[in-house]
C-alpha cells in the first residue's frame, strides 16, 4: 500500500526520472547531429582538396611540357649550330632531319600546352565558383556544431543536477515504496504512477475502471490498474 507521503514522493521521483531521461535523449541526438555535420564538413574539406589536387596537377604537366619545349629548342639550336660547321653533304641531310624532328617535337608541345593552359583556366574558374560557395557551406557547418556543442554542454550540466536531485529524493522514499516502483519501471515505461482520468479510466492505458477501483481512488486510495498494472491515484 503506497501512503498519501509516499505517493507525493514518488510523483516528484518519476518526474525527475521522465526529464533525465529526456535529457539523454536530446543529448544522444545531439551526438548523432554532430556525427552528422562532421560528415558534411569532411565532405566538403575533401571537395576541396580534391580540386586544388587537379590545379596542382595541371600544373605540373605544364611545368613539365615547358620544361620539354626548352630541351626540344636546345636540340634546334645544337642543330643550327652544327650546320654551320659541317661540310659533308650527308652529314648535312642528316642535320636537316635532325632539326625538323625538333621543330616538329616544339610544335607538337606548344600544342599540348594550349590545351592544357586552357583546361587549366577552365578549372580555376570552377576552383573559385566552387571556392566561395564552400567557404560558405564550411562556415555554416562550423557554426553548427558550435551550437551544438554548447547545446549539448548544457544539457549534460542540468541532467547532472536533475540526478543529483533524483539522489537526493531517493534518501526519503520509503524503502518498499521505492521498490513497488522500481518493480512497475522493471516492465512499464515511465510514468508508472499515472492520474484517474475523465470518467474513471486509467491515465495510463485508458481502460475504464470497475465502479469498486474508482471510488476507491476517489476516496484517496493508489490502485492498481487491472490492465496496465500501473498505479492509479486521484489528483485533487
Ligand atoms: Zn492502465
Amino acid at each position: 500500500m503506497i501512503k498519501k507521503e509516499e505517493l507525493r514522493l514518488l510523483l516528484d521521483l518519476q518526474e525527475l526520472e521522465i526529464n533525465i531521461k529526456k535529457l539523454e535523449k536530446l543529448i544522444q541526438k545531439l551526438i548523432q547531429e554532430e556525427v552528422e555535420l562532421r560528415k558534411q564538413l569532411a565532405h566538403v574539406e575533401q571537395e576541396e582538396a580534391t580540386l586544388l589536387l587537379e590545379l596542382k596537377k595541371l600544373d605540373d604537366e605544364i611545368r613539365q611540357t615547358n620544361q620539354e619545349i626548352s630541351i626540344c629548342m636546345e636540340g634546334i639550336k645544337r642543330a643550327e649550330e652544327r650546320l654551320s660547321k659541317v661540310r659533308k653533304a650527308q652529314e648535312y641531310k642528316a642535320l636537316l632531319r635532325e632539326k625538323a624532328r625538333y621543330e616538329d617535337c616544339v610544335i607538337k608541345l606548344k600544342d599540348q600546352l594550349k590545351l592544357l593552359q586552357a583546361e587549366r583556366k577552365q578549372k580555376e574558374q570552377t576552383y573559385k565558383n566552387q571556392k566561395k560557395n564552400l567557404e560558405v557551406k564550411h562556415r555554416e557547418l562550423k557554426e553548427k556544431l558550435e551550437e551544438i556543442s554548447l547545446e549539448s554542454e548544457l544539457t549534460k550540466g542540468k541532467l547532472e543536477q536533475l540526478k543529483q536531485e533524483r539522489n537526493k529524493l531517493i534518501n526519503h522514499i520509503p524503502e518498499h515504496a521505492l521498490r513497488e516502483y522500481e518493480n512497475l519501471k522493471s516492465s512499464l515505461e515511465l510514468p508508472v504512477i499515472v492520474p484517474v482520468v475523465s470518467f474513471g479510466a486509467c491515465g495510463g492505458c485508458g481502460m475504464k475502471l470497475p465502479s469498486s477501483l474508482y471510488s476507491k481512488v476517489m476516496l484517496g486510495e493508489v490502485v492498481i490498474c487491472p490492465n496496465c498494472a500501473r498505479l492509479i491515484y486521484y489528483e485533487a
